[in-house]
């Protein structure tokens, strides 16, 4: 006998907890497994402030973790795993286990699967920034957690920079590493950034280099055109191939692509808009031991970044990947 009236949510991150609340608005029980300590997912835990209103993320975000800690039809389970799954659609027998290794079998119609993403690592490869060489070659995590501090300063001497530049697409749009989709959010966050710095350090200059510049939503008119016209944040169409140290200075090397001509720049600091890969979640703990209940999902092939491609999928995008349903009809989409 199955229990179609529990469903079972893997992730509590901004997907998971969504999910959660409207499987209990309909009247059904949830059991939301996280892996750490705590909800929210990677914003609350890594970023400063939101888009689109640079709104403080537990100021943003606090209601609707509170909403869950205190909806008596969510079962939250913390720093708890799915080992094992056995069962079909409508019937499925998971086994969670804890921190501490118990183990206990929960009895689901349907699954919900919200792992997420993790950055991107701006040292692999092709990646030609120097991120692990110099110092004041941060990305945009970091600056966020320059932001929670409250000062935007050089890493190397502790001053405040007075040249600043974004470099878009770290990670992202880029064949040579089998990352060949857009991140959707690093172009509206970079542009947040920006506004951040010059309202703490009103006389740096601050650049971003963009291929296009990508703003989803309506992050258009309240970041993108505020930064230029309210900020005056210069948006430089150019490709950046090199970033090396030049005296206690970062010279970016590239290419102005709206002028069609080499261009060498300075900079105190630069910050690499890394983008987002499938969180390790998916491969280690979530999907290894759910593959045979998402029969009809499977991962894309070994080098291209899709998380889940299902039997009949509408065009995905990479924003919404993050969530497979398998629902007790059988039937199967994203959220
Ligand atoms: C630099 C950057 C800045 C951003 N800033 C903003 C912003 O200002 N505003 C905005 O709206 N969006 C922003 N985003 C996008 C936002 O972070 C994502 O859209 C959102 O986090 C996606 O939520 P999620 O629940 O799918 O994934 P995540 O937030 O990644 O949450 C996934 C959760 O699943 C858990 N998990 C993973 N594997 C397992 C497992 N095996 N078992 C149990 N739990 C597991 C993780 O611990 C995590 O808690 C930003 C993204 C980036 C990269
Ligand atoms: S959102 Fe912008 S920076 Fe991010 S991958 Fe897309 S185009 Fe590049």
């Amino acid at each position: 006998m199955g229990n179609t009236e529990t469903v079972l949510i893997v992730g509590a991150g901004p997907g998971g907890m969504e999910a959660a609340r409207a499987v209990a608005d309909l009247g059904k029980r949830a059991i939301l497994v996280e892996a750490k300590g705590e909800i929210g997912g990677t914003p609350y835990s890594s970023y400063a402030t939101l888009t689109p209103d640079l709104q403080e993320t537990e100021e943003a975000m606090g209601h609707i973790v509170r909403g869950i800690h205190q909806n008596p039809a969510i079962d939250l389970r913390l720093n708890t795993r799915v080992v094992k799954s056995e069962g079909e659609v409508g019937a499925f027998h998971v086994t969670l286990e804890s921190e501490d290794s118990t183990q206990t079998v929960v009895e689901v119609g349907s699954i919900i699967v919200a792992t997420g993403f993790q950055h991107f690592d701006p040292g692999r490869e092709t990646q030609m920034y120097g991120y692990y060489e110099y110092d004041d070659v941060i990305t945009l995590v970091d600056a966020e957690r320059m932001f929670k501090s409250g000062a935007i300063v050089r890493p190397s001497n502790g001053e405040a920079p007075e040249r600043v530049a974004f470099i878009q697409c770290v990670g992202s749009r880029d064949r040579q590493i089998g990352n060949q989709y857009c991140s959707k959010v690093c172009c509206g966050i970079a542009s947040k950034q920006s506004i951040e710095i010059k309202r703490m350090l009103p006389n740096a200059k601050v650049f971003i280099f963009y291929i296009d510049m990508r703003m989803y939503g309506f992050w258009e008119d309240q970041i993108y055109w505020k930064a230029q016209e309210e900020y005056k944040v210069n948006y430089v169409r150019g490709i950046v191939t090199e970033v090396i140290r030049k005296g206690d200075k970062l010279l970016i090397k590239g290419e102005d692509t709206t002028m069609g001509r080499p261009m060498e720049v300075l900079m105190d600091m630069v910050i690499l808009s890394v983008g987002m890969e499938p969180s390790k979640g998916v491969d280690s703990h979530v999907i290894e031991p759910l593959e045979a209940l998402l029969f009809s999902c499977c991962r894309a092939a070994p080098g291209r970044q899709i998380f889940f491609r299902g039997i009949r999928p509408p065009r995905l995008s990479f924003a919404r990947r993050c969530a497979v349903v398998v629902s007790k009809d059988g039937d199967h989409g994203r959220r």
